[in-house]
């Protein structure tokens, strides 16, 4: 783990996608709250604009930035956007500076973003990005997640199944695959695979000099 203070190293783009209803939201919320107890700080959320309504138990600032369609067409032109995508009608978009900044930092970032996003992302940050896809064990049980999580109507319900099939066909455009049959399964998947990615040789620049002190020590320590 990069936990040594001397061993510093950029940030990880984690993106995970999938349809809506296959589980991915509770395993996003589920791996930033474990992370934060064993690593407070090192991975947040990248919060993203978005021209959708507000559901009831949604929190500005929190879940989205929500914003007009001006306002998110000014982002968009500024630059101020990563990357930004239409999505169910509605635009979704991810503000630049916090995630360039925490990366610079070497801090892990997470992304909920679909296939179009995460295209862009890989396109422009390829040696950042590690992705992730979460497909649902049924078709039944996405609907049933939708239906269940009842804070849509039925025609919005309705038309997130028809974009599911869309978002199904661009699986074999990501690294990893979880099909979520298990929630606690599937979490811990994805915690061995964001701990993985950061063991990688690559992530680690510095690790020269940390190798040349090791190597002082034990020439000291050598009779
Ligand atoms: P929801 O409206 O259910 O919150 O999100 C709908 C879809 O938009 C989800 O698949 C989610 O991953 C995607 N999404 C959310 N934020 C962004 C974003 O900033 N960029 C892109 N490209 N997709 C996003």
């Amino acid at each position: 783990m990069n936990d040594e203070p001397d061993i510093t190293r950029r940030g990880i783009m984690l993106v995970l996608s999938s349809p809506s209803g296959a589980g991915k939201t509770t395993l996003t919320r589920n791996l930033l709250e474990r992370e934060n107890i064993d690593y407070p700080g090192k991975l947040t959320l990248s919060i993203s604009a978005t021209t959708r309504q507000k559901r009831p138990s949604e929190i500005e600032g929190t879940h989205y930035y929500f914003v007009t369609k001006t306002r998110f067409e000014a982002m968009r032109d500024h630059g101020e956007l990563l990357e930004w995508a239409e999505v169910h009608g509605n635009y979704y978009g991810t503000p630049r500076e916090p995630v360039e900044r925490a990366l610079s930092e070497g801090r892990d970032v997470l992304f909920d973003i679909d296939w179009q996003g995460t295209r862009q992302l890989i396109e422009k940050m390829r040696d950042d990005v590690v992705t992730v896809f979460v497909l649902p064990p049924t078709a039944q049980d996405l609907k049933s997640r939708l239906v269940r999580r009842a804070e849509d109507s039925e025609a919005v319900i309705a038309q997130r199944l028809r974009n599911a099939a869309e978002e199904f066909q661009h699986w074999n455009e990501y690294d990893y695959i979880l099909v979520n049959r298990d929630l606690q399964k599937s979490f811990e998947r994805l915690r061995a695979i964001l701990t993985a990615e950061r063991l990688k040789r690559v992530k680690m620049p510095n690790l020269n000099d940390f190798v040349d002190k090791l190597l002082t020590e034990l020439k000291a320590l050598t009779p």
